[in-house]
């Protein structure tokens, strides 16, 4: 989310409910509270009231002279293509998450598509995926013509329900990829032993994932490749960019040549050699390099900031009745908190809808949104699977009982209920926390007259 594009609409909101309901306000508010002077900021925005925040949260990115220092050097060493700060960074990032390998690649979708081209997987393979997390989970498994096989959430923790996997696996699964989704941990202890157990490689979607951790090892490193993604809006950002974590060398080497057209590591000038196989060109350039380079000095500092402030929060939002902070699996012993995420009950909130609770939120300075819709239904999958290629390779019939097959109950309510806040928001001080919570207790306290309103 574009944090001043929000600041600059919540702008806008507050001036609008605040000129123009202010008499709405008084009449309903008189009737109910029996005509108790209630403070201007006691009461809502959208009651005319004044909003519990007026400054906007960290601004992300969180730019250094260290940014511009590193991008003017690669700007003047005229070496533009993939060099010395990409080998660096790879270097860096590979030692701070204790992985043996990191290839650093031009998006965390390109990560996703290099391990699986790692692993050969093609048409005719079934790949297992969570229905809650990007698009771009499910699209890498399209580009290769494999199917997509949907394990349904678990509710409470927001991620893939360890219970449901094994069900899924069949002699035709190529992969299990586990999305680590708002920065939390994937209950890995039970996916990796059901993937051992059927010889299926586990694929880490940690593209949100920085730093998190699974029994105080970091997110990515367990699988047998980890993948990350540099988007800006990620934990740690270069515009765009990504990288693949693996401690096999076998697949380090086949994920480089996928991600070089099939060239291998250490081959100077174009005295390369081939290795043959399908392949792409998804290199980082310098600039990516040199600026995650840059940006990962603040990157440990913020991760245990987010983690603090994450922890601090959901310990004020889960006294609130109709506010579920997303669980954490026991194993989570970092979450890197890429969101904040929890499951909102409207009866609980006297049949306040999401939308208005949001809107509501929104207007006390409080940015927020509603998060992803049910993955598996959605249409583009849908017609991928009723093209040529798809028809032709599984044959109309599993086509056709797909979506029976994908069905997702508990993520379909998941995504009615889910209210999401920016990492960033988690950046400043505590005393920001306390805000956000004294905001969602004052929409509580006017549920039933927001109801009205
Ligand atoms: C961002 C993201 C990706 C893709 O990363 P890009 O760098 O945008 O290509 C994949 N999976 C998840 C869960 C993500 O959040």
């Amino acid at each position: 989310m574009n944090v001043k594009m929000t600041r600059r609409h919540f702008i806008g909101t507050a001036a609008v409910a605040g000129a123009g309901m202010n008499l709405h306000f008084s009449s309903v508010a008189n009737a109910a509270e029996c005509g108790s002077t209630v403070s201007a900021t006691a009461k809502p925005v959208l009651l005319g009231g004044k909003p519990v925040r007026t400054k906007g949260f960290q601004s992300w990115p969180v730019v250094s002279e260290h940014d511009e220092t590193s991008i003017q050097e690669v700007v003047h060493s005229g070496r533009w293509y993939r060099g010395k700060s990409v080998e660096e960074f790879e270097e860096a990032y590979a030692k701070l998450n204790d992985a043996k390998y990191c290839l650093a690649t031009s998006s965390g979708t390109s990560a996703l598509y290099a391990s699986l081209g790692g692993l050969g997987v093609g048409p005719g393979d079934e790949v297992i995926v969570p229905p809650y997390t990007f698009v771009a989970t499910v699209n890498v498994v399209l580009l290769n013509y494999a199917m997509p096989v949907f394990v349904d959430s678990d509710r409470e923790t927001f991620l893939m329900d360890p219970k449901k996997l094994e069900s899924a696996i069949t002699p035709r699964t190529a992969a299990i990829i586990p999305v680590h989704i708002g920065g939390a941990a994937a209950d890995m202890d039970n996916i990796l032993a059901i993937a051992k157990k059927h010889n299926v490689p586990v694929i880490e979607d940690a593209c949100q994932a920085h730093l998190g951790q699974w029994r105080e090892r970091n997110l990515g490193t367990l699988g047998t490749t980890g993948c990350f993604s540099f988007q800006i809006s990620k934990n740690l950002g270069s515009g765009e960019g990504g990288a693949v974590l693996t401690n096999d060398e076998s697949m380090a080497n086949k994920c480089f040549a996928f991600h070089n057209n099939c060239r291998k590591r250490k081959t100077a000038s174009y005295n390369f050699t081939y290795e043959g196989g399908r392949a792409t060109n998804i290199r980082m350039t310098e600039f990516q390099g040199a600026l995650l380079l840059s940006q990962m000095r603040g990157l440990e500092q913020r991760a245990k900031t987010r983690h603090e402030n994450g922890k601090y929060l959901t310990g004020m939002l889960r006294e609130i009745p109709g506010i579920v902070p997303a669980r954490m699996y026991d194993g989570c012993t970092r979450n890197a908190y890429h969101l904040y995420m929890f499951r909102y009950q409207p009866e609980k909130f006297s049949n306040l809808p999401r939308q208005k609770f949001m809107k509501a939120l929104s207007a006390e300075g409080i940015p927020c949104s509603g998060g992803y819709g049910p993955l598996n239904k959605a249409s583009f999958i849908k017609n991928a699977l009723n093209a040529r290629p798809y028809v032709k390779v599984y044959g109309k019939d599993t086509i056709a009982k797909w979506d029976d097959d994908n069905r997702c109950p508990e993520n379909d309510k998941l995504c009615e209920e889910a209210v999401w806040f920016t990492q960033n928001m988690l950046l400043g001080p505590r005393s920001d926390m306390d805000e956000i919570a004294e905001a969602v207790r004052k929409i509580k306290k006017h549920a039933e007259i927001l109801v009205k309103s």
